[in-house]
């Protein structure tokens, strides 16, 4: 690909949007950045939403690691969306690649029953599909760890802490830390069954395997960041940190500190 500026816009047209990516477009255009209609020939992918669309664009362009993300919001800044498209100063500055920075994000390699696995930037969730709870042996690398029985347990990236994970009482984790954590949802804790019952930080180098307990309710949803697998029936998911990174554009003043105190405190 000899034009490094081949630019493919990840969104969903609606007129609300459009006279503003109009503007976006134009700007493109002074700075010499082609509009492509095909993702396979780009090496900027901009999404146009919230951390939503980010994580949509990122799972139907496949993960691609010759590729740079740029989250575009509309209305504010997320997590994962630098740029706002009611700041066109902002955007300026980006295309002029002044105060630009290219970060590069860990994500998750989720392997189902040795078979088929596939890419997470924010999560993976494991989530009982009826009323009923269901269990789940956990083991670190190949080391019985527990038995949990209730909703469900996420897995979750760095970046992907401040999602469900937070939701869920785990850590905010520092993204400069290489690693990843697992929380549970709803755990039952009894003399029956025991957890740990709080978050685990694993280092980058374990593999964390979660076998589900074969006993009629084995039916368990898996999500992987916004969508859910089509599997309907599982025996295990192996976890670990892949060696794939995401890159994305990120600008200086924008540190990841700054986005906890701006969404959160
Ligand atoms: P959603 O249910 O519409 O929105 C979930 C919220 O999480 C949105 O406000 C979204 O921001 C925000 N978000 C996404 N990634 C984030 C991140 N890394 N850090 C902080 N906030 C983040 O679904 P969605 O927008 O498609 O996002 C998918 C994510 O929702 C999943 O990956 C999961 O983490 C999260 N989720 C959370 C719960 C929960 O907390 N109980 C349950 C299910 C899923 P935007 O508004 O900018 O999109
Ligand atoms: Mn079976």
């Amino acid at each position: 690909m000899p034009n490094r500026r081949n630019v493919y816009l990840y969104y969903t047209p609606s007129d609300e949007l459009e006279p503003k990516v109009q503007e976006l477009r134009k700007l493109g255009r002074k700075y010499d950045f082609q509009l492509v209609k095909n993702p396979d020939e780009a090496n900027i992918i901009a999404s146009i939403g919230g951390d939503g669309a980010f994580l949509q664009a990122i799972r139907k362009t496949k993960f691609r690691e010759d590729c740079l993300y740029v989250g575009i919001n509309d209305g504010h800044l997320g997590f994962y969306t630098d740029f706002d498209l009611n700041n066109l100063e902002r955007i300026e500055a980006g295309m002029q690649a002044s105060g630009l920075e290219v970060l590069r994000y860990p994500t998750l390699e989720v392997t189902v029953d040795e078979m088929q696995s596939f890419q997470c930037l924010n999560e993976c969730a494991i989530r009982s599909n009826i009323i009923k709870t269901f269990a789940i042996d956990v083991f670190i690398d190949d080391l019985y760890f527990e038995t949990f029985r209730g909703d469900g347990m996420v897995v979750s990236t760095p970046t992907g802490s401040t999602a469900y994970n937070k939701s869920l009482g785990g850590a905010v984790v520092d993204p400069k830390l290489k690693g990843f954590q697992l929380t549970e949802i709803s755990s039952i804790n009894n003399n029956q069954y025991r957890t740990l019952g709080s978050p685990l930080l694993l280092n980058k180098d374990r593999e964390l395997v979660l076998k589900v307990i074969q006993d009629g309710n084995d039916h368990p949803i898996i999500g992987a960041d916004n969508e859910a697998l089509s599997i309907r029936h599982i025996h295990e998911l192996k976890i670990r940190l892949s060696e794939k990174e995401i890159k994305t554009l990120r600008m200086k003043d924008n540190l990841f500190l700054h986005k906890v105190r701006r969404s959160f405190l």
